[in-house]
C-alpha cells in the first residue's frame, strides 16, 4: 500500500530532488506525483527519476494558479487520493522577489503573495477536504527562515512567507481534530537555479527610484555579500529533501523544523528577546558595523554548521521518551 505523495514545483530546485528521493525510496514506500506548471520543462525530472517513471513516479500537469488545472489535476489521481501533499512552491524570480520596495510595482508584489500564499491556499482547499472525510493525510509547507525572521531586502518574500506561517499555524490546531499532520520545512539559504536568478534580477534592477542611501545599500552591502552568504551556509536541495524524507516517515512529525542547523543562531534571536529588538539590532550590526562583525558571524556559523555536521534533530521522535 503506497502512500500517494503530491508535490508541487518538481522542475526544479527542492521540489525535483524531493520527488526523485522519495520515488526511490528502497522500500517503495510512496507513490509520487509530481507535478509542475510547464510540462515543457520535465526532462531534467525525467533524467533523474530514471526507471522510476511510470512506476513510482508520474508526472503531471499542476499550476497552482489556476483553479481548473488543480481540479484536473487532483481529479486525475486515483479516488483523488492524496496522502501527503508536499508544497515547494515560489514565484520564478522575476522582479519583485528582492530589492527596495521603492522599486518594485504593487502589481509585482501582488504575483509574489499569488503564488507564494494564494496558490498554496488553492490546492490545499482542493485536497483538505478529502483528507478530513479520510481523517488522514500530512500536508507539508516549505517555508524558510524568513518566514520566522524578516531579511534586509527581502520584505516581500518574508511577508509571503510569514503569510504561509500564520496560515498553517491556524489551520493546525483544526486539523489535529482530523487526525491530520501539517509541518513546515524552514531551510536557510539553498543553493538552486532559484537563488542564482534571484541574484541576477537583483543586478539588473532600476534603482533611480530609491535615494542614494537606499540604492547604495543593497548593492554595495546587500548583493555584495549575497554570493557570500550562500557559500557559508547554503544547503543542497539534495539535504533539504533528505529533512524532508525523514519528516514525512516519522510517527509524530513536528509542526516547525529548521533545515539549515547553523542558522538556528539567527531565529533563535526572535526568541529569547520578547520585544523583538535583538534580532534586529544583531541584523543591523551584521550589516553595518559592519565588515568585521559580519564576517566574524560567518566564521561562528561556519565553526557551528561544521560542528552540527552529523546531528540531526528529526532522528528523535517528539513522543519518543
Ligand atoms: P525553485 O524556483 O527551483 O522552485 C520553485 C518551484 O515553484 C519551481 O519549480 C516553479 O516552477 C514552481 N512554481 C512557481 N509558480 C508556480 C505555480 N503557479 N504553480 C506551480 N508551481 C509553481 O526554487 P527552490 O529554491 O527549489 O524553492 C522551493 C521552495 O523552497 C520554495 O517554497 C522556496 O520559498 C523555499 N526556500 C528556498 C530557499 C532558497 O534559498 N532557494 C530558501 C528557503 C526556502
Amino acid at each position: 500500500n503506497r502512500k500517494a505523495v503530491l508535490i508541487t514545483g518538481c522542475s526544479s530546485g527542492i521540489g525535483l530532488a524531493l520527488a526523485v528521493r522519495l520515488a526511490k525510496d528502497e522500500k517503495k514506500r510512496f507513490m509520487v506525483y509530481a507535478t509542475m506548471r510547464n510540462l515543457a520543462k520535465r526532462e531534467t525530472l525525467e533524467k533523474a527519476a530514471g526507471r522510476t517513471l511510470g512506476s513510482t513516479l508520474e508526472i503531471k500537469q499542476l499550476d497552482v494558479c489556476d483553479e481548473n488545472s488543480i481540479k484536473a489535476c487532483v481529479d486525475s489521481l486515483p479516488m483523488r487520493r492524496v496522502d501527503i501533499l508536499i508544497m515547494p512552491l515560489c514565484r520564478n524570480a522575476e522582479l519583485g522577489m528582492i530589492g527596495p520596495i521603492e522599486c518594485q510595482t504593487i502589481c509585482e508584489m501582488k504575483s509574489v503573495m499569488d503564488t507564494n500564499f494564494f496558490g498554496l491556499v488553492q490546492l490545499l482547499k482542493e485536497i483538505l477536504p478529502d483528507m478530513k472525510k479520510r481523517k488522514s493525510g500530512h500536508i507539508v509547507v516549505i517555508s524558510s527562515v524568513m518566514g520566522i525572521q524578516g531579511i534586509l531586502f527581502n520584505d516581500i518574500y518574508a511577508a509571503s512567507k510569514f503569510a504561509v506561517e500564520g496560515f498553517c499555524e491556524s489551520l493546525a490546531v483544526q486539523a489535529l481534530r482530523f487526525n491530520l499532520n501539517i509541518s513546515l520545512i524552514e531551510p536557510g539559504p539553498v543553493i538552486t537555479e532559484f537563488e542564482r536568478k534571484v541574484y541576477e534580477e537583483g543586478l539588473k534592477i532600476d534603482l533611480s527610484k530609491a535615494d542614494k542611501v537606499t540604492a547604495d545599500m543593497f548593492t554595495n552591502i546587500y548583493l555584495k555579500n549575497y554570493n557570500q552568504i550562500f557559500q557559508s551556509l547554503g544547503q543542497t536541495p539534495e539535504d533539504v529533501a533528505e529533512h524532508t524524507f525523514k519528516m514525512i516517515t516519522m510517527a509524530n512529525p513536528p509542526f516547525r523544523h529548521q533545515a539549515n542547523h547553523p542558522y538556528t543562531t539567527m531565529t533563535n534571536l526572535k526568541y529569547v528577546d520578547p520585544n523583538g529588538d535583538l534580532p534586529i539590532e544583531t541584523f543591523y550590526k551584521m550589516v553595518f558595523e559592519h565588515d568585521k562583525v559580519f564576517k566574524a558571524s560567518l566564521s561562528f556559523l561556519k565553526l557551528l554548521r561544521w560542528r552540527s555536521h552529523n546531528s540531526f534533530s528529526l532522528d528523535k521522535d517528539k513522543n519518543a521518551s
